[in-house]
């Protein structure tokens, strides 16, 4: 990878993923293009009524699939005439060809931990493509999402060196893809921009799980709970007045494992820690990449993708612009629970993610072919495809 990416002095960029740092939220930003008020993909977990919607369970793909239908990267290039491959057993989108979404053995792998299994399952379907066709023939654009790093980090966590053992054996397998790739790129059969980066990163190593879940239940068992690892989202029922949401935030915010809460009301949500609150109102406007902008604590509006400054690193970086977009996902929860980091909200995870930190919120993004015109500014990874076909 270094060789490859990193060579004549390259750099590697840093990016930034989406609040929740999760994958179904940020790859279909990804995918899609934008941020994820444009989906309602807010989460790992929907709501749908009473009912909750797992995606991470494969009888909910279709759905997934069908949220983005039609406004993703494969539906913009097919529109103009390019062939697109997603190696993604959960994205399907609008490819012209996929994976087997099905793949009963890939199933099995995941749920026996064979996870490198899957991944060189993928990285063979990728091999094949490009060596068994001519450059010319290849497709335009080929999607690969790899999952062992992710499972192996959760399980073992992402410091470990089993983890750092597996990027080793990506490494070598990936090697070959690579050569093929600039055998291409000498020949110049083809221009070819190679990108690799990641959905999310990873919380601090976890050092206590704390069961938030049953607290919120006890207090009135008519609450929706998505229980998302590192923080909770909430639905409150409907007999709920203001002012009892509010008691409710201030007794849960009295926990010692909590960080943040923060709820939407109205045209404002509200993020409140331990030591302060902070007031931001969404304002009808035409930005770049939503119809609001936001005032945070009254001062004059901005488009979220411009707040600057120290309103930019409020919190964690980017939290209120990344928050904007959450709460104005629709079906987005009323509230969220966030609790210290390194504290897990399920039992049994050495790794955790989906929270604001910096480790989950940076990513690393490496180019071939390509370069970030603007190095002041960290790119969004819903943004890191618009250079694609145009
Ligand atoms: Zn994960």
């Amino acid at each position: 990878m270094r060789q490859y990416f990193l060579e004549d002095s390259r750099q590697m960029y840093i990016a930034r993923t989406t609040f929740p740092s999760l994958t179904y939220p940020a790859i279909s930003a990804l995918l899609t293009e934008k941020p994820i008020d444009h989906t309602g993909i807010f989460g790992n977990q929907i709501t749908d009524g009473a009912r909750i919607v797992n995606f991470e369970s494969p009888g909910n793909r279709p759905r997934l699939n069908d949220m983005i239908k039609d406004r993703n990267i494969f539906s913009r290039l097919g529109q103009i005439g390019f062939k697109t491959v997603s190696l993604d057993y959960a994205f399907q989108a609008n490819a012209s060809k996929a994976v087997n979404s099905t793949d009963i053995q890939a199933a099995l792998d995941i749920l026996n931990k064979h996870y490198f299994s899957v991944d060189q399952g993928l990285i063979q379907t990728l091999k094949s493509i490009l060596s068994e066709n001519d450059p010319k023939n290849w497709p335009d654009f080929i999607f690969v999402h790899l999952v062992g790093v992710d499972f192996t980090s959760h399980d073992l966590g992402p410091n470990s060196k089993e983890v750092k053992e597996y990027l080793r054996l990506l490494d070598s397998e990936l090697a070959s893809v690579f050569r093929v790739l600039t055998d291409a790129e000498v020949q110049k059969q083809r221009q070819i921009v190679t990108l690799l980066t990641a959905d999310h990163g990873f919380d601090q190593d976890i050092s206590s799980y704390f069961n938030l879940q049953e607290f919120v239940r006890h207090e009135d068992r008519g609450i929706q709970i998505l229980n998302e690892g590192r923080y909770l989202g909430l639905k409150y029922p409907s007999y709920w007045s203001s002012e009892q949401k509010g008691a409710f935030i201030n007794k849960i915010m009295q926990l010692s494992e909590m960080d943040i809460a923060a709820y939407r009301e109205d045209e404002n949500f509200f993020i409140q820690s331990k030591i302060q609150g902070t007031k931001v109102r969404y304002i009808p406007a035409t930005c770049a990449e939503s119809s609001f902008a936001i005032s945070v604590m009254s001062q004059s509006p901005t488009c979220p993708e411009n707040l600057g400054g120290s309103l930019n690193q409020l919190f964690y970086p980017f939290f209120i612009s990344n928050l904007s977009y959450y709460f104005q996902s629709p079906g987005h929860p009323d509230a969220i629970l966030l609790p210290r980091p390194g504290v897990s909200l399920k039992r049994g995870y050495k790794g955790q993610h989906g929270g604001p930190t910096s480790n989950e919120i940076y990513i690393p993004l490496l180019m071939r072919g390509s370069r970030l015109e603007n190095l002041q500014r960290i790119p969004a990874l819903w943004e890191v495809l618009r250079f694609m076909g145009r």
